[in-house]
């Protein structure tokens, strides 16, 4: 029987979208992300017909499902954003992330939710996110937006379950708000997963705050910080804090079934042997 498990790595679409469709299968991945623009950049010009109907082309042949793409906005957008006018170019830059996977064909958009640069409060901050989410969902269609947790550095908001249930709550259309896990921000925010009573632990008070039909991605990454530091700083898969084991559970972890698991680790070069890496854990 295959495996239920979709793991694949963020891919370089430099060139053209279309190439972080090859760049994947070229480490046998079975999922991606990819930036659609330059992720450094306010605007970039749309995508033209012939590269859309490249990728779609490149992906539909190399048998990688739609759903298993989880496409990343870019860094410079805080929806939380504590000035008017800021904020509002974050959101049309949203927006127009949202557009670019809808022409591509793809169905979620994975972002970092906001920052409240300690000018507003913590709610505030959620509220506007999730404001700056109803306004998109409003101009968009079959793209759901898919906050990813932080790991709680600086400002950033997300770091905790309730941040991300905030957020939920307060969005309207429900059927498309997803939640992005990434292992190394969810264990230097304070979430332990490095042993099977913490693993059941952390995902029980997920389950409880969140809800795992939220799940719709993961960024498998390990740490070079420890536990709760709130630093951001990925590892090689077994080679940080986490290690091996907390990656073990998630690849026997039917709750992960079906959703892109995605790599973010530090050195590309090896990502082809960590894919395998992760398979082999399966039991
Ligand atoms: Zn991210
Ligand atoms: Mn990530
Ligand atoms: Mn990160």
């Amino acid at each position: 029987m295959p495996s239920r498990k979709f793991v694949g790595a963020h891919t370089s679409a430099s060139g053209g979208v279309f190439n972080a469709v090859a760049n994947a299968q070229e480490i046998g991945a079975r999922a991606f992300a990819l930036f659609t623009k330059n992720q450094r950049q306010w605007v970039a010009k749309d995508l033209d017909t012939e590269t859309i109907d490249k990728f779609k082309r490149a992906l539909d042949d190399s048998g990688i499902l739609p759903k298993h793409v989880l496409p990343h906005d870019s860094y410079l957008i805080n929806l939380g954003h504590p000035e008017s006018h800021k904020r509002e170019k974050s959101i049309n830059a949203f927006i127009d992330e949202v557009q670019r996977c809808e022409v591509l064909g793809l169905d979620k958009l994975n972002f970092h939710p906001g920052s409240h640069l300690k000018q507003i409060d913590e709610d505030e901050c959620l509220d506007k996110i999730a404001e700056a989410m109803n306004i998109t969902l409003d101009k968009t269609n079959g793209v759901s937006l898919v906050l990813e947790n932080t790991a709680g550095q600086g400002s950033n908001l997300g770091w905790k379950f309730e941040h991300l249930a905030h957020i939920i709550d307060k969005v309207e259309d429900k059927s498309r708000v997803g939640i992005c896990i990434d292992t190394c921000h969810m264990f230097t925010a304070g979430y332990d997963i490095r042993t099977k009573e913490v693993y059941d632990k952390t995902w029980d008070e997920f389950e409880r705050i969140v809800g795992f039909n939220y799940l719709m991605g993961m960024h498998i990454n390990d740490s070079k910080k420890e536990l709760g530091t709130h630093v951001d700083r990925h590892d090689s898969i077994g080679k940080g804090f986490i290690g091996l084991d907390a990656f073990k559970y998630i690849m026997n972890d039917e709750r992960m079934d079906d959703i892109p698991l995605i790599l973010e680790t530090i050195d590309s070069s090896i990502w082809k042997e960590e894919i395998e890496l992760l398979y082999s854990l399966q039991v």
